[in-house]
């Protein structure tokens, strides 16, 4: 019996060993989970300029800070992203997950282009000049030395969309073999919240390190649009976006081997010091084809088209008041007419059906836009 008594003494002293062993194991968790939660959040700040045992950091609100470091830091550069105590600006570590890592062409559209002139139909006109103002001085850079002029270091395409900006520009790239760099304006400012002035930065590096290259910003009036006060963040932040990108295109040489292509189809609201001298100083307008352009762009786009007994002046004149994608448009649906029919060969009649299509279609399409 006493024998017994021992035996569950000995059990229960364990048992309530253990149970003391969980309570303080689970008390010094909650401990630490109670100091991660009170600890202050830490700064995320970029080093502005590094000195032997300094640096100069800027906090997030943009004001600037020489503050000491510790003996143990690792080495920081002008750029990096770092960990800052709130309190006293500590700097406590560098921050790897920055966005110093991140890799600009993710974000824009880097290709060799093999588009040729002969694929632009009409544009004569505008064809002389981008050749005259971007392709001349990439290939005869010397030839302005002698003459001694600078040529622009880049040129602002504006006109209504669909007219062939983009062609005239990867057309350039093309014949100068250049790297083609597009950034969409609107995108910039959608997607790089706080990131926009450092991937214009990023940007340009890429184009001198791909060099000669053509810069092709699209909508560049999302960026660039005057505006007549700025108060949200979010305008701020476009705001310096736009300065970066004066200030980039301030930066380069106008005889070297990078260019500016610029775009826009709202050349009114464009702030002004976009196209001050020495910037995108020449405006080129891409306007809607006439009806002899309408025709050049169609033979374009029919050249590789197994289509029959076409009337063009008939086609060209049903198109009149079309822009360049539209009359690609009504190509491509004129092919669906015909292989919805299982033919091989196209008609005037599917022509005529793809346009009636088309014209609908851009008609809806202003419906929407003006209610
Ligand atoms: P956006 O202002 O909307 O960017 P954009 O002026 O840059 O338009 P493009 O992208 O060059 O227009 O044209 C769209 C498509 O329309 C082209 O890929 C091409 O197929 C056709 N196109 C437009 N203009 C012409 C043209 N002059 N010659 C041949 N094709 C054209």
């Amino acid at each position: 019996m006493s024998g017994e008594s021992s035996e569950e003494s000995y059990y229960d002293s364990t048992r309530l060993e253990m149970e003391n062993k969980i309570l303080k194991d689970t008390i010094q968790q909650l401990k630490s989970q109670l100091d991660i939660l009170k600890s202050t959040p830490l700064m995320v700040c970029e080093v502005k300029d590094m000195f032997e045992k300094e640096a100069v950091i800027k906090v997030p609100n943009g004001n600037e800070f020489l503050v000491n470091l510790s003996e143990g830091m690792e080495k920081l550069l002008p750029g990096d992203s770092v960990l800052v105590e709130q309190r006293n600006l500590n700097v406590v570590r560098k921050h790897t997950n920055s966005k110093k890592t991140f890799d600009v062409e993710k974000y824009v559209i880097v290709e060799k282009p093999t588009l040729s002139w002969e694929d632009i139909g009409g544009l004569q006109e505008q064809i002389n000049e981008v050749k005259e103002v971007i392709e001349l001085p990439l290939k005869q850079p010397e030839l302005f030395k002698k003459v001694g002029i600078t040529p622009p270091k880049g040129i602002l395409l504006h006109g209504e969309p669909g007219t062939g900006k983009t062609l005239l520009a990867k057309a350039v790239a093309a014949s100068t073999d250049s790297t083609f760099i597009e950034l969409v304006g609107s995108e910039l400012v959608q997607k790089f919240i706080g990131e926009g002035a450092k991937l214009v930065k990023d940007l340009f590096q890429l184009a001198k390190e791909k060099s000669p290259s053509i810069i092709f910003i699209d909508e560049l009036d999302a960026i660039a649009a005057s505006r007549v006060e700025i108060g949200t963040s979010g305008e701020r932040e476009v705001q310096r976006t736009f300065m970066q990108l004066l200030a980039e295109i301030d930066g380069f040489d106008n005889l070297g081997d990078v260019k500016v292509i610029g775009c826009t189809n709202r050349l009114d609201i464009l702030d002004p010091a976009v196209i001050r001298p020495g910037r995108l100083d020449r405006l080129l307008e891409v306007p809607l084809p006439n009806k002899e352009g309408i025709k050049e762009i169609f033979k374009v786009h029919t050249k590789d088209m197994n289509a029959d007994s076409l009337h063009s002046e008939k086609i060209a004149s049903l198109m009149e008041g079309m822009s360049g994608a539209d009359v690609r448009a009504v190509c491509t649906e004129a092919g669906y007419f015909a292989i919805r029919e299982n033919k091989t060969t196209v008609t005037h009649e599917h022509f005529l059906d793809a346009i009636t299509k088309v014209k609908k279609e851009d008609d809806s399409n202003l419906g929407h836009m003006f209610g």
